[in-house]
């Protein structure tokens, strides 16, 4: 007796192969097979007999003795590669990257009570007991719970605080060690807690009772790689396969969540106090290091007193360019040619895209000049000009810091700063130039602003101040009068109208290669292709790439599941061909 084995191998193929095998193998099961000139991994999804002779190569080598993954992660897996339009096969290792850790086993699914969805909106101190509180129940009655957070440093604030006896965490780059004993507390029967990053999202749990997910408009819950999942959209996924409660928290909603109230979710607002907040009209105001003067005062005298301040600015950098004054040279990068911001503390010119960097010792390149103009300034340049004012007690945190002085009084930093090792114990906040966020080209813009503006205000400073140029734009009223329910509703019909998530779908199809001329004849194929579906079609957009390649984009719009379910029939039935060239983003997190 032989048996047909039908495969999705771990590559970016969007239909399964079919292989030979003298003995059935258990579904999800791994193995090794032949493809092309050579071999690759992939996942048993479908075995039958034999019934007639066909024309079918057999397996290589069988990999597991039992599926690595429940069967339910199976149908996750299905799901998210359709929601996705991600291959299978690499869907699937997703899900189990970690060779090393053993099957995870059956879940059994118990009948259980009613889960509950509920949206939760509050300070970080107010969620705190919130969180404790619920958390609390589940673990008594034997069952797990997840929090999900954005960055690592909320993980370990979280844990602390919490302190339950039974806490895990997990993220990527966790040690082997660790990742096991947490792997194995998830197989186990008994209730524990797991607090992780993105990847957490995905772990199966036996008698998973719980998910949270705070901070949840965060972008950072979000995949920095394909697919773009955010972790929030993870757990809503994972619940069509399992069921459990799940709770998504915050300083405040995103509109995407803030819709589920209309699916019946219930929303909590948890009560709290919020800090003094004033806007400050840069225009009317007379500056001292790119702060009002008032504002520079209220620093100086926190510091006198031994009081925390943090300066939010979004730019990150001495500088974001500059040009001699002598020659009006501008160095710019040799891969991108757009000009490289300067560091000054690092002695450095780097790309604000690809990262290339050299070094500069304040000299022109061209006509070693010594004069330059300089282009919009950062948060370096920010700290520079304060720590010549009020000393060296200033510090500057964004992702690639790496010598951070923890006593510093006075912290510059990026969006980075929104977490607690920077915030915790703050008296003075401020977000130094809010119109970089406002006025960003992004659907999501004013909705970004609000939440940074929430965000640093659920820290609990006591004196929360926003500088800006635009004091007459609606959002700074929103947070004043704490009308967000309402900015939410009016942004929701604004997204239905221009049809944007989250009624609308977008998707982001890209070609990329040296050959343009290739490429153009690929994207008329793909144009085509896409003609008589319920998609609409914006673009192309071209783009010169880190790497000198070009990129010709496409942006799709569509109803919300249609989008994704023409795109993959299309992929499915080869009318568009997966290529080296080809990278399809569904949802990507920049339009
Ligand atoms: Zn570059
Ligand atoms: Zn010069």
């Amino acid at each position: 007796m032989r048996y047909v084995l039908d495969v999705a191998v771990e590559r970016p193929l969007y239909s399964l192969f079919s292989y030979s095998h003298y003995r059935k193998l258990d579904l999800g099961v791994r193995v090794k097979v032949p493809l092309g000139r050579g071999f690759s991994r992939g996942w048993v999804l479908k075995v039958s007999r034999l019934e007639e002779e066909r024309d079918l190569k057999s397996i290589d080598e069988v990999i597991d003795d039992s599926p690595p993954l429940p069967s339910t992660w199976l149908t996750l897996a299905q799901i998210i590669s359709q929601e996705y339009c991600y291959p299978l096969g690499l869907t699937l290792k997703l899900l189990f990257p970690y060779d090393y850790l053993p099957s995870f086993g059956e879940i059994t699914l118990k009948s259980v009570g009613e889960r509950f969805s509920r949206l939760v909106v509050g300070s970080r101190l107010s969620r705190l007991s919130y969180y404790r509180e619920v958390i609390g129940e589940f673990l008594a009655a034997g069952e797990k719970v997840i929090l999900l957070v954005p960055q690592l440093e909320d993980m370990e604030d979280w844990a602390s605080k919490l302190s339950f006896d039974n806490t895990f965490l997990w993220y990527s780059e966790i040690r082997r060690s660790e990742r096991k004993r947490a792997w194995n507390a998830a197989k186990g029967e008994g209730g524990a807690l797991f607090i992780g990053t993105f990847s957490l999202s995905l772990v199966p749990m036996r008698n998973l009772g719980l998910v949270i997910v705070d901070d949840e408009g965060s972008s950072y819950l979000r995949r920095l790689s394909l697919p773009y999942i955010h972790a929030r959209d993870a757990i809503l996924l994972r619940r069509r396969v399992e069921s459990f409660s799940v709770i998504l928290g915050g300083a405040i909603l995103s509109a995407e969540s803030f819709n589920l109230v209309k699916e019946g979710w219930d929303l909590e607002e948890l009560p709290g106090s919020k800090p003094k907040y004033r806007l400050i009209d840069l225009k009317r105001s007379s500056k001292v290091a790119f702060l009002s003067q008032s504002l520079f005062s209220k620093i100086k005298a926190n510091l006198k007193l031994g009081g925390k301040s943090v300066i939010l600015l979004n730019r990150k950098a001495y500088a974001s360019y500059l040009k001699c004054e002598e020659c009006g040279y501008i160095p710019k990068c040799s891969n991108c040619d757009i000009p490289l911001s300067l560091y000054r503390e690092e002695g450095k010119l780097k790309c604000p895209y690809c990262g290339y960097e050299r070094s500069f010792s304040d000299t022109c390149f061209n006509c070693g000049g010594y004069f330059f103009k300089l282009g919009s300034p950062g948060i370096e340049s920010l700290a520079s000009l304060l720590r010549r004012r009020l000393g060296s007690g200033v510090a500057v945190w964004d992702a690639e810091t790496e010598l951070f002085d923890e006593s510093a009084l006075i912290i510059v930093g990026t969006q980075r700063v929104l977490q607690p090792k920077i915030m915790n114990g703050v008296k003075l906040a401020c977000i130094a130039l809010a119109d970089l966020s406002l006025y960003k080209s992004s659907y999501r813009s004013e909705e970004e602003t609000l939440r940074m503006i929430y965000s640093l205000a659920s820290f609990s400073p006591e004196e929360l101040y926003v500088q800006t140029y635009v004091p007459e734009h609606p959002v700074f009223k929103i947070f004043r009068e704490d009308s967000w329910k309402e900015f939410l509703e009016a942004e929701l019909d604004k997204r239905k109208e221009l049809r944007y998530p989250p009624f609308y779908s977008l998707a982001l199809v890209s070609l990329k290669g040296k050959r343009e001329l290739f490429l153009m004849s690929k994207l008329k194929e793909l144009k085509l292709a896409l003609e008589g579906r319920a998609i609409e079609v914006l673009g192309p957009i071209r783009r010169v790439l880190p790497d000198g390649k070009i990129s010709l984009s496409l942006l799709l719009k569509g109803k919300k599941g249609e989008l994704e379910k023409e795109l993959c029939d299309l992929l499915e039935n080869g009318k568009i061909k997966p290529s080296k060239e080809l990278e399809i983003i569904v949802d990507p997190p920049e339009v």
